[in-house]
């Protein structure tokens, strides 16, 4: 289809979500290249939101997907056993804090179910405890009940009345949550660095006193690495920078490598909460799902990737860092491996800066506090991050010119 025609017949059937979108329709990819139905390249420094740690047409990816299609099995039910489902399990407990493993299909269907699962907790123990802490400028899916945790009022407000028991506290401010909690309170959710509102981190301390006050009060830990987490910040798990762990762990995103799976980590203690019935689903974890998640931690761990996710992720850092020295218009760059985000001064938008980028040819995003924000696969190169440091520099220093 022509894109002039995709783009009038996409205004039409589908429901208005996206608002305009930019006129741009990607048709194939190799490496960390995207190529367009017009046939122009672009290097992708967004990765789908977080989703394509590997990049495109990452060739053990592909190839093992495409033997579990030949099998003639995408699906099969829960109801029987699932090899890949299992493998997939193993490799997550192997690697991280978490004894076990249940998939869902996305980042706010696991969320949900690590809620359910914190309830599910104390409801066992005969306890009243069944509200969720979590913060201001947070981004834990669009759920009903996960849109109650996200606590922006932009999501929030045309969905009133929320789902009950979740508690909005101010970010960063361990005395504020210490406040908002109470008898009541079964759960902290947060993200250790808030992506969506604009690759946000919180610092160590921090973070290790939510801990510590997880484990005064009693209640658990939930960490949301929906974003954060397959290497993304050069750990498999960004919790493994702050020498924590959390009771329950949520994954999505970069999980699948770009088939929908989303996954829910805890410990054994917390995990036993659930019997058989409590919790479901019909897609969640089946054969393309975790055939291709285990694809992508075979990846990380058998051919390098996560390694080069760190390497990659400190190089672009410092590139940043440097770019942000130099130029007025940059307000700070933050974030951690392959998880950036360069704030501006309100001189020159986020939006107008990724727009302009696409159209020499990167693709970029953008978040909360005008923030650009970068999340690029871990096959990319540093000749890649150079080329878009290079085109980065000259755009911003061309606007500055033109601003004094
Ligand atoms: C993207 C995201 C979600 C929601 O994931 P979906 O798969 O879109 O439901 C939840 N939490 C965080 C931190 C995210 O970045």
């Amino acid at each position: 289809m022509d894109l002039n025609a995709l783009m009038e017949l996409d205004r039409k059937v589908y429901m208005n979500t996206f608002g305009q979108r930019l006129p741009v329709a990607f048709v194939a990819g190799e490496g960390a290249t995207l190529t367009d139905s017009e046939g122009n390249r672009y290097i992708d420094l967004f990765g789908g939101i977080a989703v394509n740690i590997l990049g495109y047409g990452y060739p053990s990816y592909t190839r093992k997907l495409i033997a579990q299609i030949e099998t003639g099995i995408l699906h099969t039910s829960n109801l029987y056993y699932v090899e890949p489902q299992t493998r997939l399990a193993r490799m997550l407990t192997e690697r991280t804090f978490a004894d076990r493993v249940f998939f869902a299909n996305s980042g706010a269907e696991a969320n949900e179910g690590a809620v359910k699962l914190a309830r599910k907790y104390f409801f066992n123990k005969g306890s009243k405890r069944y509200k969720v802490l979590s913060l201001h400028d947070s981004f834990h899916g669009r759920t009903l009940a996960m849109v109650a945790a996200t606590a922006q009022a932009k999501y929030q407000k045309p969905y009133s009345p929320l789902p009950a028991g979740f508690v909005n506290v101010e970010a960063g401010d361990i005395e504020a949550l210490r406040q908002a909690a109470d008898e009541e309170t079964c759960a902290v959710m947060l993200e250790l660095i808030q992506g969506e509102s604009g690759v946000l981190p919180f610092p160590a301390e921090y973070v290790n006193q939510v801990r510590a006050l997880c484990d005064e009060l009693g209640i658990l830990m939930i960490v949301d690495e929906v974003q954060t987490g397959m290497g993304r910040t050069g750990k498999l798990f960004a919790y493994e920078h702050y020498g924590i762990k959390p009771d329950v762990l949520t994954a999505a995103k970069a999980l699948g490598g770009g088939v929908p799976i989303g996954a829910i980590l805890a410990t054994e203690k917390a995990a036993s909460a659930f019997s058989p019935g409590d919790h479901g689903s019909t897609f969640g974890g089946n054969h393309l799902a975790t055939a291709a998640g285990c694809a992508v931690m075979e990846a990380l761990y058998d051919e390098g990737l996560l390694q080069r996710a760190s390497e990659m992720g400190a190089y672009l850092q410092s590139r940043l860092r440097q770019l942000a020295a130099a130029h007025p218009l940059i307000k700070e760059a933050r974030g951690l491996g392959l998880m950036a985000g360069l704030e501006l001064s309100p001189a020159f938008t986020a939006k107008a800066l990724a727009e302009e980028l696409l159209r020499k040819g990167f693709v970029t995003g953008t978040a909360g506090h005008n923030t650009l924000r970068l999340l690029p696969p871990a096959v990319i190169t540093a000749a890649e991050i150079d080329r878009f440091i290079d085109s980065l520099d000259a755009i911003l220093t061309q606007k500055e010119s033109s601003l004094t």
